[in-house]
């Protein structure tokens, strides 16, 4: 198959219509294009490994609905559970059978976790776990790491990546001095800041939270040691951790990217809380707090931490949950795996080849390429920031060109699904050199 740049009219009809209506025209910053310029494509559905615009433009998909579309789009076992659940009813305002299921499924496959709570967002989901580590330890303060995102709850916005990164904002407006105060940035992969923060605020630190494996400002994974060293360093402290698995959980690996990591570490050093969402939601809107059960129980209506949402648990999106786990079995993570190592060898060849400076990051079955010169792996947020978004910006639209669908940001995942089989990877392939010598001409 052959890819000529595509004619938009339709998705340019649309940008323009919904920008007279919708701030922006999006109803997520990234989604308006405006790191890489040009019209935002408006799609229409999705099968497999493919999206289709509503040009009838078709690409190989590398943004997955940034991250629960694992399974691949509109998959047929997900889209029956969804048919099926929705067809008793959209939701009762009271709990059904299948929550119980989810909750037992998201135990499953984390021997830490011993109770869920379902949310409706990854926002809402570490949000909570705040309020539940505050409620704990009766402490303020909370450390997050520079460029790690946690969703757009005030106190988590500071140097929050991804989208912030994009638009280069310092943050956020709206925010009081009063909260951000209470939130400690700290340079990622570095434990002596943290042991410092700790001895600067003794007896005030609630809770460390951290992404699992960095992904929202490309895919950078802890150094060795460094998950071990913050554990040890925040309970010693009589600090919680928490470990925000919304975007890796499920899918780096069967039990995200703590499950990558967990058995190099000692047994006595864990996490007390996770967040998962993305993927949890099977694509509809669900998320989840998980931990000990003697922390998790501080929420109402058991304990004195207050939490509730109308739309928690939907049974409907339940379904899509449920269906989506118990799809991803062995055999479909071994094909995200070969997806990902598929493409990582394709992308440094074109690059290569074209004689374009990068750098493919890894966690699990994620990836992200960096444009620049990166001879070791950055360790944080300032050393990211260096890279070269103009190099980006061509590669991104000599791609969607080519037929394939990047995210439309250089600090973005890269995702693969279950449905990326060899003939999506021959796809991104051919796709690949033109690409690449675009990159090398900006
Ligand atoms: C996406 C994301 C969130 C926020 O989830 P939403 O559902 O967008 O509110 C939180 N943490 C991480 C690590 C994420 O990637």
């Amino acid at each position: 198959m052959k890819f000529q740049a595509q004619h938009t009219p339709r998705s340019a009809e649309y940008a323009a219509r919904a920008t007279r209506v919708i701030p922006g025209g999006v109803n997520s910053p990234v989604r308006a294009y405006g790191s890489v310029g040009g019209t935002p494509r408006f799609f229409v559905s999705g099968s497999g490994a493919t999206v289709t615009d509503a040009d009838g433009n078709d690409y190989v998909d590398l943004v997955g609905q940034w991250g629960p579309a694992l399974l691949g789009h509109a998959e047929p076992t997900v889209v029956a559970a969804v048919q099926e659940a929705a067809a008793h009813g959209l939701g009762f305002g009271a709990s059904v059978p299948a929550e119980a299921e989810l909750a037992e499924e998201i135990i499953a496959r984390m021997p830490e976790v011993e109770r869920v709570r379902m949310v409706s967002t990854g926002t809402e989901a570490t949000m909570t776990a705040i309020r539940i580590a505050r409620g704990a330890t009766g402490r303020p303060l909370i450390i997050k790491f520079a460029g790690h995102y946690h969703g757009h709850s005030d106190g988590l916005l500071a140097a929050a990546g991804s989208g912030l990164a994009t638009f280069s904002l310092p943050g956020s407006a709206g925010v009081t001095e009063a909260t951000a105060g209470q939130t400690l940035v700290l340079p990622y992969n570095n434990l002596v800041a943290i042991a410092d923060a700790f001895a600067r605020h003794e007896g005030q630190i609630a809770a460390v939270i951290t992404e699992s494996a960095a992904a929202n400002m490309g895919v950078l994974p802890p150094d060795p040691g460094f998950t071990e060293g913050l554990i040890t360093l925040a309970h010693r402290n009589g600090a919680l951790v928490i470990t925000d698995e919304v975007l890796t959980g499920f899918r780096a690996g069967p039990s995200g990217y703590w499950g990558i990591e967990r058995d190099t570490i000692p047994a006595n050093v864990r996490p007390d809380l996770f967040t998962f969402g993305k993927v949890v939601g099977g694509g509809l809107p669900l998320a989840a707090i998980g931990g000990r059960a003697e922390l998790m129980d501080l929420l109402a209506p058991l304990g004195p931490v207050y939490q509730g949402g109308t739309l928690s648990g939907n049974p409907i999106a339940v379904a899509a949950g449920l269906a989506t786990l118990r799809g991803a079995d062995t055999a479909a993570y071994e094909r995200l795996a070969a997806a990902a190592d598929a493409l990582e060898i394709e992308v440094t060849r074109a690059l290569g080849e074209a004689g374009v400076a990068h750098r493919v990051q890894r966690a699990g079955t994620l990836l992200s390429v960096l444009f620049g010169d990166f001879p070791v792996a950055p360790a944080n947020y300032d050393q990211v920031l260096t890279q070269d978004t103009a190099k980006h910006r061509a590669f991104f639209h000599a791609m969607l060109a080519g037929g394939v669908n990047l995210p439309p940001s250089a600090f973005e995942a890269w995702f693969v699904s279950a449905a990326h089989n060899e003939t999506a990877i021959a796809r991104i392939a051919e796709a690949l050199p033109a690409a690449a010598r675009a990159a090398a001409a900006a």
